[in-house]
């Protein structure tokens, strides 16, 4: 049955997408290159040329010493962490008391807060920097390779952040309760949202994700991100990836689901070559989001094959591992190298993020790894006095919560 939902949904978007080029007010013909010529030439639509987009390198110090006029120092500082959940587009779905509404409460942040947050983060003095750039691998005194910090190079006076977004699957559950439903492409080359208001009409847009919202930002403040950079994506692979559901189900498979399967996988492709296009990088979360500090290396195998084959296998390597609920493997200790630990290094994986009250990093001795923590922009620490101070060099959580749309719960800095 649950086949069913994608395949409606993907014959819907095809109406959507065509309805767009008809329509002069929609979002993506507005901003369409080819909608001018459309209506009076039989000749097809060239294809659309996104604008270039240039990712540099913030290990490199720019040739001078700067660029475009500003100085660039180096950094060997902290570099913050944040992550986000999928951002809340209709707070009237996802806060309407049923059994989801107060773990959304709990683990998210409206579109609306999301807004004030980047708005924030960018006004305090912060830039995107790509996770890839902030540890590397190299060979140590004793031939063994481990991981080493990078010296990062900034526009004087800046601060580098990585943002990471976790689950970014548009799991079914989620659909009805108030967030988009998948990326698409538009007609103008960028990328959208697609889903349904509370009415249950179809929406394209770009202010409603937090992808397309981060974009958007982005475009309007190039300073935000010198380098290119924009977020780390966090996936599992149970119910596909971005919208798309490209996974397998080993207890109902048919040559028949196996088909829409693929159909699905080809859709997705031009949706990651434009993420990774505009600077977005992806990291595993694990195939099936298991608690890594419970489960045996057998189980861990599996699932890690599983992620490889079906994730992987779309989005390309990645050394970054986003721990389930944050849980770290092998009972939690950081201090240990477990055999889950080792096993999840031997598949490539270099950077183990888990969850925290700091941005801590720590390379570890003993392997090729590290480990960090993020923090976690949404309810239950924008409701925390204790957090209220700790997230102040990024925002004051009581100008950031929208507490007339979220429940009535408690607040602990009133
Ligand atoms: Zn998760």
């Amino acid at each position: 049955m649950r086949r069913l939902l994608p395949l409606l949904l993907s014959a819907l978007m095809l109406l959507s997408l065509t309805a767009c080029g008809q329509q002069g007010g929609s979002p993506s013909a507005s901003q369409g290159i080819a909608g001018s010529t459309a209506a009076s030439s039989s000749e097809p639509d060239p294809t659309p040329v996104p604008e270039p987009y240039v990712i540099s390198d913030p290990k490199v110090m720019p040739e001078g010493g700067g660029k475009d006029g500003v100085p660039y120092v180096a950094w060997d500082g902290i570099v913050e962490h944040l992550f986000f959940h999928p951002v809340v587009a209709y707070p009237e779905l996802a806060f309407d008391g049923d059994s989801q509404a107060n773990g959304i409460d709990d683990w998210m942040v409206t579109v609306e807060e999301y807004n004030r947050i980047l708005q924030s983060v960018y006004d305090n003095g912060y830039i995107l920097v790509d996770i890839n750039d902030v540890w590397s691998e190299t060979t140590g005194e004793d031939g063994q390779p481990r991981m080493v910090r990078n010296t990062l190079y900034l526009p004087e006076g800046k601060k580098p952040l990585i943002i990471s977004y976790d689950d970014v699957n548009y799991y079914d559950y989620m659909l009805k309760d108030g967030f988009t439903y998948k990326l698409i492409l538009g007609e103008d080359g960028l990328l959208w949202s697609w889903g349904k208001d509370p009415q249950g009409n179809e929406v394209v847009s770009q202010d409603l994700d937090a992808l397309t919202i981060l974009d958007k930002f982005v475009r309007e403040h190039p300073d935000f991100s010198p380098f290119g950079a924009k977020g780390s994506l966090s996936l599992t692979g149970y119910q596909g990836i971005l919208g798309y559901r490209t996974n397998t189900d080993t207890k109902d498979w048919d040559e028949a689901k196996e088909a829409v399967r693929q159909q699905e996988r080809e859709a997705v492709k031009p949706i990651i070559a434009e993420l990774k296009r505009t600077g977005w990088t992806f990291g595993s979360h694990t195939w099936g989001h298991i608690n890594l500090s419970n489960h045996s290396v057998e189980s861990v195998k599996e699932d890690t094959q599983r992620w490889l084959d079906e994730v992987g296998s779309l989005v390309g390597p990645t050394t970054i591992l986003y721990y389930p609920h944050g849980a770290r493997p092998d009972g939690g200790d950081w201090q240990q190298t477990g055999p889950v630990f080792q096993y999840l290094q031997s598949q490539g994986f270099r950077v183990f993020a888990s969850v925290g009250i700091e941005s801590f990093s720590y390379i570890k001795k003993d392997i090729c790894a590290v480990i960090c923590d993020r923090l976690h922009p949404d309810g239950t620490t924008l409701r925390s006095a204790s957090c209220l101070e700790r997230y102040m060099k990024f925002y004051d959580a009581r100008e950031v919560i929208d507490l007339s749309v979220r429940p009535q719960r408690e607040v602990g800095w009133q």
